[in-house]
């Protein structure tokens, strides 16, 4: 009889679920979008219910297109979107609001509070983490402080808090309370050297120890699903932050091994091996994972809105149908006509942080038509992507290439225009679903379906490279006009 891993994709705009083979090809999948709420400008929520039931009905469908049952399917692997909080009641399940998006803004005031009474430094010592809105902890404390009741629930032990694979696993096996480390140093409470919830910060918050969920290895059985959900139960054995799980599934398992994943937001991370390494360009240490009890950590720079862009061009200016449309438009013109897009909609993330800074577009004349537009939005992620390249090597040296995956990682456009810019070979793998490959791998290490993570890379085959094909001349000037564009971006908004 064949058997199976499912791994569940609980992306920020969609809920996918995937299920390999034993040989770790993708046999079935389903996708459905969740829906995204924009209550004002910069906030960003979704509804917690809907990402459970989405994530469920695309498992359901998923299983069913290969007309298999829950018996066939050695263990569930979750990889999710970061982050993102949600606060619900711990009898009925109830949530006390909307889950707040890792995109949202609304704690910025507070974050600059933080910053102003001189807790950066205790912060990014603790949790690796810069103070900022975008990690969860001042989420948690927004919905403490603005929900009626709240602060009260959860001193008495009535609330938890999870990301969203702490809420999916809870509701899976209805009560298993657990998050991974990869997942727990994204929340700006979890102290990565001690490798325990942080009291000081808690208190700082003031966020009750009692709501936070037990943090586990990130390759494990965590519990088993109820039957109510697939008939049988079926054990969950990885839960891993997407960004981590795409540096898993690339193989990056060494130290220096680096990728870049181009989805809504694009990330950067670089293996740093059993040691934490500390940035002096504005990048974040995280835990990649953890297997074992060893820790592996990383470096990481994060940038907010990448192909979120693309889709800001199909949905809001109907300049193009389809994401894939823009490698077509970019390639009609030789450039961009001195157009540049800095697509700051909600801040900038590494090596800026600049929580102020907004969109603009610039270098505005009548040449600049629809398709310049396009590409310069494209080359808006291949920027962003080389200014956080060039702060890594500055703190790790020199990068020899780039592994590359994620959504946007499909457009030839743009990936030719990235070795180009960052003057490095760019390696595409023939599979780009990274992330969900890495939650597979990890579910079936954390069942023992791998002696080791060596094994692992057996299952890596061919893949593409996009060769740097740019003078030094063009590039310096490109990246100088670049720069001044996203200067002109900072400090925009007010609040
Ligand atoms: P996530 O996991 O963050 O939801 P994905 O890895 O699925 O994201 O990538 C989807 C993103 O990639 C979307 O924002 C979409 O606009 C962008 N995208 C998809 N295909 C292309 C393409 N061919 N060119 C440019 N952007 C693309």
């Amino acid at each position: 009889m064949k058997k199976y891993i499912m791994a569940f994709d609980s992306g920020t705009t969609s809920c996918r679920t995937l299920i390999f083979d034993s040989e770790f090809n993708i046999v079935s999948s389903a996708q459905k979008e969740l829906k995204q709420i924009f209550p004002k400008p910069g906030w960003v929520e979704e509804d917690p219910n809907e990402i459970f039931s989405t994530q469920l009905g695309t498992a359901v469908e998923a299983m069913a297109k290969i007309n298999i049952n829950a018996k066939d399917i050695v263990s569930i692997g979750i990889t999710n979107q970061r982050e993102t909080t949600i606060v619900w009641d711990k009898t009925t399940g109830e949530v006390l609001y909307n889950a707040i998006v890792w995109q949202c803004r609304r704690t910025s005031k507070y974050c600059d509070y933080l910053k102003a009474n001189g807790h950066r430094d205790e912060i990014y010592q603790k949790t690796g983490l810069e103070i900022d809105a975008y990690f969860s902890a001042t989420k948690i404390k927004w919905i403490l402080d603005n929900v009626e009741g709240a602060k009260e629930r959860a001193k008495n032990g009535e609330l938890l808090f999870g990301t969203v694979e702490t809420f999916l696993i809870w509701k899976l096996t209805k009560g298993v309370h657990v998050t991974d480390y990869s997942n727990a140093s994204r929340t700006m409470l979890y102290n990565i050297n001690t490798l325990e919830w942080d009291e000081e910060l808690l208190n700082l918050m003031d966020i009750p120890r009692c709501m936070l969920p037990e943090v586990k290895n990130t390759a494990e059985v965590y519990g088993k699903t109820s039957r109510e959900f697939f008939g049988e139960e079926i054990k969950i054995s990885s839960a891993v932050g997407d960004q981590q799980a795409a540096l898993f599934g690339q193989g990056c398992f060494k130290e220096a091994e680096a990728k870049n994943t181009y989805g809504t937001g694009a990330f950067l991370l670089i293996n740093t091996g059993d040691k934490r390494v500390e940035s002096k360009n504005g990048l974040i240490s995280t835990i990649a994972w953890g297997i074992d009890e060893k820790i592996t950590y990383a470096l990481e720079g994060s940038i907010f809105i990448a192909g979120s862009s693309i889709q800001w061009l199909r949905d809001d200016l109907k300049l193009i149908d389809s994401a894939e449309d823009s490698e077509y438009l970019a390639n009609k013109v030789d450039d961009t006509e001195g157009c540049y897009v800095v697509p700051a909609f909600t801040g900038l993330g590494a090596p800026y942080w600049n929580q102020y800074a907004r969109g603009i577009i610039c270098g505005l004349t009548r040449s600049v038509k629809k398709a310049h537009l396009v590409r310069a939005t494209l080359e808006s992620m291949a920027y962003l992507s080389n200014d956080v390249l060039k702060a890594m090597e500055e703190d790790l040296g020199e990068l020899k290439t780039l592994k590359v995956d994620g959504g946007a990682s499909s457009n030839d456009f743009l990936m030719q225009f990235q070795a180009d810019i960052i003057n490095r070979e760019v390696i595409r793998p023939e599979n780009i679903e990274s992330t969900v490959r890495g939650a597979a791998f990890l579910a079936a290490l954390g069942v023992g379906m791998f002696k080791s993570i060596d094994e692992i890379l057996k299952k890596f085959n061919g893949d593409k490279k996009f060769e740097p094909n740019m003078t030094n001349e063009t590039r310096e000037n490109k990246l100088k006009l670049w720069h001044k564009a996203v200067s002109r971006a900072f400090d925009w908004a007010e609040d």
